[in-house]
């Protein structure tokens, strides 16, 4: 029978337990062991069975249950000690208090993601951007940074996968209830919940409540159209992640970026919490939040559209996270402009401006689209890539917008990904560590150095305990095995053989990720007879555990996905290469401290940062991967190994042949032989090494803490100051930066330099002599001091390209008639060899982020 309405019961618990509440409400449980240790005593059996989710912990324990354990009075000192313990966490001063020492940071920022990956029991993630959203927040709230996350709450996250006989993959969307997730709803002082509303061409509008989950000492707002005022279309909105067609993504993206800065408004109201003077998008998702804030300067204040462009402007950082120019979000034109215009125009800012900011108007580009990655990059006033490849290949993919410049000087930055250390170490790893080494110790990285007799943690300890994550891995990878053969249809009787898969004394190989082609999951099948020997080896066998998931609609990552799990089905393989369905947070905790090798093979330079091979560094094991991503910048011949590229190779199939045998090589003849080499005792006291050295060196450099601290000094800081700058009443600063900036590209058209003369090097010259460089040039009806007139210069190639160069200004000399001026001065020739230079102007002002501000640049021509 079906119910006519439906309501959520909540548990009340007895007084004596009722701080459990706020320890279930609060996500720290997610990474903090003694709060998962207090839940699961409360019912062992239960916790396993609700996969560690305390709010259906909570709702299952039943009334005499609860009676009983709030008679137990260790039990209650217990959760006062622990509700302490998180008070003290949540209000104590953290290092942004009490360390962090600048008058210009800000009072709070934004930071807006389309998805977050905190913990399973919230599934808003697909992969890598999501989780280190998550890893952002958690970290962000560990140092006491003042974030606010802002998403979306999906009614369904992400899909739930699971295998059809054949291998193919199925997707399921499970619906979320909200009152069951350890989320509250923003309500007003009469207890009504909030709403925050957006207009939608023909009249019609988008209503969605927020919620919040608290991350620590971080709020995260997350908006749901799931609201009775919407009709059936609308309240559709925020159905699922990544789902549905251009339309139905551009609404999401609208709510995200523009519903996003109206939820924490209402935030503010409803708390009292400051305004941020930063807001972060992290990718293009949230692009809109910079033209929701135009229209609040537009509408608010009555500035004009191009001064409150400058103040948002100030105020914004950007990260991309795809090298991929596939991997870029684009809409029509015509799509935006209908979102923009009619009834739902913004009045006082006109559609061409917004479809300005998000136009391909370079050269390559497409006019028909509006670039999401484009917009982000203009509303911006900093921005960054994920790792140090990935800030020179997203320089080199944005060049258009500053073609001017030399491509190294592109203004995207970038800061590598981490990840949030007491989430992604293993409790038995962390307790290991904390039983022989202090906090400092562990912290610099310089304990695993110790040996036994200076109290460090003994080989012996440390192989034990690998060889247990390994087998928790086994002994979990076992029942998911089972359990996917048997959605499948396999009857028991078929299922003998799960109960020998994995062995926890061989060689242990993870690769699991989302299933993108770039990534290749199928290249170590490049080679099946060789894969099999490997597997197989009587003396040195090896063992790989696969996951990931498809987005729906990748049909050729759907079939790379069958294609592994056909290998994997076939007898003589099935138990030493298993494909474990549902890739999330709950088993990658497992699975990547049971490893002790993680594979990446993306196609170079497509892997803009990686994570997964971080957390895994964590936990002692090692990577073998291409050089990409982070791990282009951090291995260093002795954490793990670099699986040799064919970059130059044009064929496809063919680079994928020649580097699949690289890695099959490296695996036969080095990895598994160093694995396998044991002393007496049986350990493999060299393999402990190479663990000894990560733990030391990677540890420290992959946490997220460090990721953090660096986008707070080098992004978060600069950018409120720059905001605080235009910040001021009737926004003068802004007005006047945006009519200075209007003049000098109306005037730009008349620059030129005219002549270069130098003197005082002819011919042989030695290092250390003086360059006398003036430079005669036309300004037109722009001042000198509106420019800069800039020397470039270095060592040149046989081309004469300046290849790496510093840049000097010149000083105004002289001033005729007709806006023409003459600037000069010295340059020092500090090096030997090849010497060149030129001469450029660029715009100048104290606004500005930079010469490339405005991507306007006049260079000499002779
Ligand atoms: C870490 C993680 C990812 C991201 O891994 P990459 O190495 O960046 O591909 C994706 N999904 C889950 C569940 C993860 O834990």
């Amino acid at each position: 029978m079906r119910a006519i309405r439906r309501f959520t019961v909540r548990t009340v618990l007895p007084e004596p337990l009722a701080p459990l509440d706020t320890l279930a409400q609060n996500l720290r449980w997610s990474w903090h062991a003694p709060t998962r240790e207090l839940f699961a005593s409360l019912d062992r059996d239960l916790w396993r069975d609700l996969h560690g989710d305390p709010v259906a912990l909570l709702g299952a324990l039943g009334r005499q249950r609860l009676d009983a354990l709030a008679a137990d009075a260790e039990l209650v000192a217990r959760v006062n000690e622990v509700a302490e313990d998180l008070r003290r966490y949540l209000e104590e001063p953290r290092w942004y208090q009490a360390a962090y020492d600048s008058p210009d940071k800000p009072d709070a920022i934004a930071y807006f993601s389309a998805e977050f990956g905190i913990t399973a029991v919230l599934p808003q993630y697909s992969g890598g951007l999501g989780i280190l959203a998550g890893d952002h927040l958690k970290s962000a709230s560990d140092l006491g940074v003042p974030i606010i996350g802002v998403g979306l709450l999906y009614g369904a996250g992400y899909f739930r996968q699971s295998l059809t006989r054949d291998g193919w993959q199925h997707e399921t969307y499970p619906v979320l209830d909200p009152d069951n997730l350890p989320l509250s709803l923003l309500r007003e002082a009469d207890g009504t919940p909030a709403r925050v509303s957006l207009p939608l061409p023909g009249g019609h509008v988008l209503h969605a409540q927020v919620w919040r989950a608290d991350v620590g000492r971080v709020p995260l707002l997350l908006l749901d159209s799931n609201v009775t005022e919407n009709d059936d279309s609308v309240r559709r909105v925020t159905d699922r992640l990544y789902g549905g067609s251009a339309d139905h993504r551009l609404k999401q993206e609208l709510l995200l970026g523009m519903g996003g800065v109206k939820a924490l408004r209402l935030y503010a109201r409803l708390t009292g919490t400051p305004a941020p003077q930063v807001f972060h998008a992290n990718e293009g998702h949230a692009g809109f939040l910079g033209v929701e804030r135009v229209r609040e300067l537009v509408q608010g204040e009555g500035v004009d559209v191009d001064t409150a462009l400058e103040a948002v402007r100030a105020g914004t950082v950007f990260t991309t996270h795809t090298p991929v120019p596939a991997g870029i979000d684009r809409f029509g034109v015509d799509l935006i402009r209908e979102y923009f215009s009619g009834s739902a125009e913004i009045p006082g800012v006109p559609v061409e401006k917004i479809l300005a900011l998000g136009a391909e108007d370079y050269d390559g580009g497409n006019p028909a689209v509006f670039n999401m990655a484009v917009m982000g990059l203009r509303t911006a006033r900093l921005a960054n890539g994920v790792a140090q490849l990935h800030g020179k290949v997203s320089r080199g993919m944005f060049h258009s917008l500053w073609s001017g410049f030399d491509v190294s000087e592109v203004p995207i930055t970038s800061i590598t990904n981490g990840v949030h250390g007491p989430t992604w170490t293993d409790p038995l790893f962390a307790q290991l560590a904390a039983s022989h080494l202090d906090a400092e110790a562990i912290a610099s990285g310089a304990g695993w150095h110790l040996g036994e007799e200076d109290g460090g943690v003994p080989d012996a300890e440390l192989w034990a305990v690998r060889r247990q994550l390994r087998s928790n891995l086994v002994e979990s990878a076992r029942q998911r095995v089972r359990s996917s053969w048997t959605e499948r249809g396999a009857s028991p009787a078929e299922l003998g053989w799960v109960d020998d898969a994995l062995d926890p004394d061989v060689l242990t190989i993870g690769f699991a990720r989302r299933v993108p082609t770039y990534k290749r999951l199928t290249l170590m099948l490049s080679d099946p007879e060789r894969l099999r020997r490997l597997l197989t080896d009587p003396e040195r066998p090896i063992q790989i555990v696969v996951a990931g998931k498809s987005h729906p609609d990748d049909e050729q990552g759907v079939g790379l996905i069958q294609k592994l799990v056909q290998f994997a089905d076939a007898e003589g393989v099935r138990e030493r290469i298993v494909f474990l369905p549902n890739y999330d947070i709950e088993m990658a905790q497992t699975l990547m401290p049971g490893c002790d090798v993680w594979l990446n093979n993306p196609l170079r330079p497509l892997e803009a940062s990686g994570t997964s091979g971080m957390k895994c560094a964590l936990n002692g094991a090692l990577n073998l991967s291409i050089l990409d991503g982070w791990w282009d910048e951090w291995y260093d011949g002795n954490n793990g190994w670099a699986i040799p590229t064919a970059d130059g190779v044009e064929d496809q199939a063919r680079r994928d042949a020649l580097e699949a045998a690289a890695l099959y090589d490296l695996i036969e003849n080095t990895v598994a032989p160093r694995f396998y080499d044991r002393d007496a005792d049986g350990i493999p006291r060299r393999w402990i090494g190479m663990m000894r050295h990560t733990l030391a060196t990677l540890g420290p450099k992959v946490q997220a803490t460090r990721m953090v601290r660096e986008y707070v000094e080098r992004l978060y800081t600069p950018v409120a100051a720059s905001y605080r700058a235009l910040d001021g009443v009737g926004y003068l600063g802004a007005a006047e930066l945006a009519a200075w900036k209007r003049r000098v590209r109306e005037q730009w058209h008349a620059v030129r330099v005219d002549h270069v003369e130098s003197s005082g090097a002819e011919g042989t010259v030695s290092v250390g002599d003086a360059l006398n460089v003036h430079a005669y040039v036309t300004l037109g009806e722009l001042r000198p001091d509106d420019v800069e007139v800039q020397v470039v210069y270095g060592h040149v190639t046989e081309s004469d390209t300046l290849e790496t160069f510093s840049v000097r200004a010149l000083e105004l000399t002289d001033t005729y008639e007709g806006g023409r001026y003459a600037f000069g001065g010295d340059v020092v020739l500090e090096a030997s060899g090849a010497f060149g230079y030129s001469v450029r102007i660029v715009p100048r002002h104290a606004g500005l982020a930079g010469p490339t501000d405005l991507g306007l640049v006049v260079n000499a021509e002779q």
